[in-house]
């Protein structure tokens, strides 16, 4: 039998997106030895998984029965066609449609009449899977609906090669391993910034000599004077103090930036169990509620219906580590509906999405 979940459970970030040398973080962590065995052989960095990398997977049917891989496949080949599409629009001055969900759907649609030969319900199945592929895009892109990503820059996004892989340790002793390097007392945590003033003339007390143009004030009255400032608070901080945070404030462009760029919800349901009902060699189980279209409107009845946004769960790997630990991924209004549910709440509906997936 396995040990209890090991404990560790990324909150964030889980994966190296397109690991291969051309992404700094691959290159850190490679460099520190952070990764394992199979992160470091070069075929798998040179997997072109165009941001959808492939995992042994089983997709369940809210009918109770595991879907034909075949049929699956064919639904999906189609959306990742349909995505990779939106690549001739990048610089167009007038795209078909505003939102890559827009876009989809309508691109969905034409295809109807002939979809899975014109049967009427292999047409339905393969709706449902492209509802649940739009899910998961959804997670990815980090937004309650494709229809809220603009379609003519999302082509901009690169995908780098590589096999997504995981920090055996976490995504932490990335962070840990930098820090060691530094002497102590340089990185403080716990030290909310109040204000950043800049284009100054700012100078220590008793030091008249030397002038700064920027002064950091903290929440709890620390001042640091610096020659300049990199900020890397969230967006959504922005969104609410940019005006008074920095002083003077920043310039329209930038502002305008702040105001106009999105962001959504995303979350991650951790289940443990003590024996999997799962086979050993699966690492993702997806979801499919079997009578969703992406041609229809999604049910706006978030108390109701909030778990069918979720797109399935990874298997957290290996087993040795973490015990046997699924973890479900949700993103959106449905995802911030589930923030104010109890973890009991939580609990049972998934434990009702279980059920129903695997009859
Ligand atoms: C569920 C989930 C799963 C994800 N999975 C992955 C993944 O597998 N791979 C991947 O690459 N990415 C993943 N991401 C995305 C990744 O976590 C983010 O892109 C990344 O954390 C962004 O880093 P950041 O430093 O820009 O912002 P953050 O990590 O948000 O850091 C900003 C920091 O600013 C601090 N802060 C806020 N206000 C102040 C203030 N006034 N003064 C001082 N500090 C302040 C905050 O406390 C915070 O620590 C995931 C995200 C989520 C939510």
């Amino acid at each position: 039998s396995l040990p209890a979940a090991s404990g560790l459970a990324e909150m964030g970030a889980h994966w190296i997106h397109g690991p291969s040398p051309g992404n700094p973080v691959f290159c850190l962590a490679s460099r520190y030895g952070l990764l394992g065995p199979e992160a470091a052989r070069e075929e798998n960095q040179q997997v072109e998984a165009g941001g959808h990398p492939p995992m042994p997977s089983v997709t369940y049917g809210s009918s109770g029965k595991v879907l034909s891989p075949e049929a699956v496949r064919e639904a999906r080949d189609l959306f990742y066609a349909l995505l990779a599409s939106t690549r001739a629009f990048q610089g167009s001055k007038e795209p078909p449609w505003p939102s890559v969900g827009q876009y989809v759907r309508a691109e969905i649609a034409r295809t109807v009449p002939t979809m899975a030969g014109g049967q009427e319900d292999a047409r339905r199945l393969q709706l449902a899977v492209l509802a649940a592929c739009l899910k998961l895009e959804c997670c990815i892109s980090g937004t309650h609906s494709m229809d809220l990503v603009a379609l003519e820059p999302f082509g901009e996004y690169v995908s780098l090669p590589g096999l997504d892989c995981t920090f055996p340790g976490g995504y932490s002793s990335l962070a840990e391993r930098l820090l060691s390097d530094l002497p102590e007392g340089t990185v403080l945590l716990n030290k909310a910034v109040r204000t950043i003033q800049w284009q100054g003339s700012f100078r220590e007390e008793g030091d008249d000599a030397r002038v700064f143009p920027v002064r950091v004030e903290c929440e709890d009255g620390d001042v640091f004077l610096a020659d300049h400032v990199i900020v890397t608070v969230p967006l959504g901080f922005l969104k609410e103090h940019h005006q008074e945070f920095f002083q003077p404030p920043l310039p329209e462009r930038k502002a305008q930036a702040i105001r106009h760029l999105g962001f959504g919800t995303n979350n991650k349901i951790f289940l443990e169990f003590e024996q999997p009902f799962w086979e050993p060699q699966q690492q993702l189980l997806e979801v499919v509620w079997e009578d969703e279209s992406p041609l229809e409107e999604p049910s706006a009845d978030l108390e109701a219906n909030w778990y069918k946004k979720l797109i399935g769960f990874v298997v957290l790997q290996p087993p040795e580590q973490h015990g046997h630990v699924l973890c479900g991924f949700i993103a959106g209004e449905e995802s911030e509906h589930m923030e104010t549910l109890s973890d009991a709440e939580v609990l049972s509906a998934m434990t009702r999405v279980l059920r129903t997936m695997t009859g």
